[in-house]
């Protein structure tokens, strides 16, 4: 029998606002542990949450971007669990009526785009952190994360493969990432996944019986537990066996996963809506005021990149996969009116720059103006394509600009017809041999004399004149 996989995410996604969800204290990460609290987050008695107006912004701007509806009316309810990083004992979170419903994020998958339904959106608070030492018979607790605001985007079970899964949660975290409301930071935990996966037979319409991955903090892992979670359940169903619903770990030091906890031992939250929050009337004013401040979304950069600038798709989906990117770009397109150059330049010397550095875009030691500006004297034949890569290293290298350092060394491309001639002619008498054997039939001799030629003027002939002078000399020897 023929199965398929199915498989659904919930993103939980730390939000970038100045203080908590529901009390003033800051959000800022590593201060002193449990210096950022206050009695509303240590979960004191008689302290009385109040809604952070900036996480519910940032949660409907979210909603908007994913085609959310947003439901007029949502309710806060708190989530029943005992545990020593949760003061209170429960965690407000959504249930029955969640900010946003019924949505839908278009992804890249091997058999082109596709929609993926969102389910819904939902506001919650982060619990705070255990720390582990072995070498004591306790453990400490830091409340400073506790209460930040946090959003549960979950998708349908509507994704089919790893890969899509790995597309999906892509673009989710770039929407995120793009509205500037995450910093998207899976290794400090403010982008992590639950991955869940079923298989059933091609053809069939209802779910089969799922697992549940928790945690995953990489697109990679996300693709690998998946894949060894499709495996198994094939292996157990394959060989007469049941899939047994529980929560799963995926180690990625053995590349497997193992069973955390079964249903029977899944918690039973007895959520209920909170009391101490009235339920949350989002304004229509709120709503059109978000619309108005969506930025241009990943996809829709990418389709006008393609459209105006007439770059490769795979190209215009790398350069738009971060904003900031995007933007170099365009700067450099502004000064330096090429886009397929620019592209070229940045998919390749630029990123592999940018990939050697720990900071991003916006501290790139070039700027836009200075990369204008190479590419400038390039196509002005002033430096030759080669050695305007050097010259982008040391660029990159001093942060000085392309004129200045083409200048001082000069670099500048040797185009001057006669100089030209008379190192070539020098090139040719100093090798008849190869000269003889060119005019009889090896062609291939041509790229010698070039490289001979390049060696002579260390780099800086004009390739394309060095050309034409070879094949008319070349000529002039078959008398
Ligand atoms: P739970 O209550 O266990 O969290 P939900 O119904 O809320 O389950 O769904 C959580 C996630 O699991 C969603 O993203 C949903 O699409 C996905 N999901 C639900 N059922 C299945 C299934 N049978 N196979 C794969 N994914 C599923
Ligand atoms: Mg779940
Ligand atoms: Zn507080």
């Amino acid at each position: 029998m023929e199965f398929e996989a199915v498989i659904g995410l919930e993103v939980h996604a730390q939000l970038l606002t100045d203080s908590k969800a529901f009390c003033s204290c800051t959000t800022k990460f590593g201060s002193e542990p449990n210096s950022n609290t206050c009695p509303i987050c240590q979960g004191m008695p008689g302290s009385l949450p109040v809604l952070n107006r900036k996480a519910l912004e940032y949660t409907v701007l979210m909603s908007l971007a994913c085609n959310c509806r947003i439901n007029e009316i949502s309710r806060f309810a708190r989530k029943n669990y005992y545990y020593p990083d949760l003061p209170k004992n429960y965690q407000i979170s959504q249930y029955e009526l969640p900010v946003a419903e019924h949505g839908w994020i278009e992804i890249d998958t091997s058999s082109g785009p596709r929609r993926i339904g969102i389910t819904r959106i939902h506001m919650e608070e982060d619990a705070g952190k255990l720390i582990h030492d072995e070498r004591k018979p306790f453990s400490y607790v830091d409340l400073n994360r506790t209460g930040v605001p946090l959003i549960e985007i979950v998708s349908e079970p509507e994704i089919r493969t790893p890969e899509e899964a790995a597309s999906y949660l892509r673009a989710v975290h770039s929407i995120l990432v793009y509205l500037g409301i995450c910093d998207g930071n899976m290794e400090e935990g403010s982008f992590r996944c639950d991955a869940n996966v079923s298989i059933r037979p091609n053809g069939q319409r209802e779910l089969g019986t799922k697992t549940e991955l928790k945690n995953m903090n990489s697109f990679k892992n996300v693709q690998k537990g998946l894949h060894y979670e499709i495996e198994r359940h094939g292996e157990v169903l394959g060989a007469g066996g049941k899939i047994v619903q529980e929560t799963r770990l995926f180690d990625p030091s053995t590349g497997a996963t193992v069973s955390m906890r079964s249903k029977e031992q899944a918690h039973d939250y007895r959520y209920f809506p909170d009391p101490d929050l009235l339920p949350l009337r989002v304004e229509p004013e709120l709503i059109e005021k978000m619309r108005g401040s969506l930025p241009e979304l990943p996809r829709e950069k990418k389709e006008r990149f393609v459209r105006d600038f007439g770059i490769p798709e795979y190209d215009a989906g790398v350069l738009t996969s971060e904003r900031s990117l995007a933007q170099y770009f365009e700067d450099t397109v502004a000064i330096f009116p090429n886009p397929k150059s620019v592209s070229n330049w940045m998919m390749t010397e630029f990123m592999r720059a940018l990939k050697g550095q720990d900071a991003g875009v916006v501290s790139a030691p070039v700027d836009p103006e200075n990369l204008g500006q190479l590419l400038k004297m390039i196509e002005d034949g002033i430096i030759s394509g080669k050695i305007g890569k050097t010259v982008f290293e040391e660029m990159w290298s001093s942060g000085r600009g392309a004129d200045q350092i083409v200048k001082e060394k000069g670099l500048v491309q040797v185009s001057d017809v006669s100089e030209l001639t008379d190192i070539i002619r020098t090139i040719l008498d100093e090798n008849p041999n190869q000269v003889a054997r060119y005019l009889g039939g090896k062609n291939q001799l041509l790229a010698f004399f070039v490289g001979q030629t390049m060696k002579a003027t260390r780099g800086k002939a004009n390739p394309q004149l060095v050309n034409e002078i070879l094949l008319v000399e070349l000529e002039k020897f078959r008398n």
